[in-house]
């Protein structure tokens, strides 16, 4: 399961950073997630809170904020945002020269620690 891995990878981060830091405990992470990560925010609270009991998070909350998709088109110039998966024309145009400059990101945003 791909958000099991994440949510390990995630743990041990948070962990690690957790405890140079001279912490002991993470009270709630942060995580900003793209819509074309492919990640399903309900498996992915669902993993980490499978995953969390053994960790130095295990009180943690995870807290996710969903980015949507967005781009620009080369040819007309305008900016997008959409509620799809992937887009490959321009909403205004039609044009495929597009870039997509958001929604694939899996990142910490940042954490409460005690
Ligand atoms: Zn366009």
């Amino acid at each position: 399961m791909h958000e099991a891995s994440i949510v390990m990878s995630l743990l041990e981060t948070v962990s690690d950073l957790c405890q140079q830091e001279g912490y002991n405990s993470i009270e709630s992470v942060r995580l900003k997630v793209g819509k074309v990560a492919g990640i399903l925010p309900e498996a992915l609270l669902f993993a980490f809170d499978a995953a969390k009991s053994d960790t130095i998070a295990n009180k943690a909350e995870l807290i996710i904020e969903y980015v949507a998709l967005g781009g620009f088109c080369c040819d007309c110039g305008s900016q997008f945002d959409s509620e799809e998966r992937y887009i490959y024309a321009c909403p205004a145009c039609k044009s495929s020269a597009i870039k997509i400059t958001r929604g694939d990101e899996l990142q910490i945003i940042d954490m409460e620690v005690n």
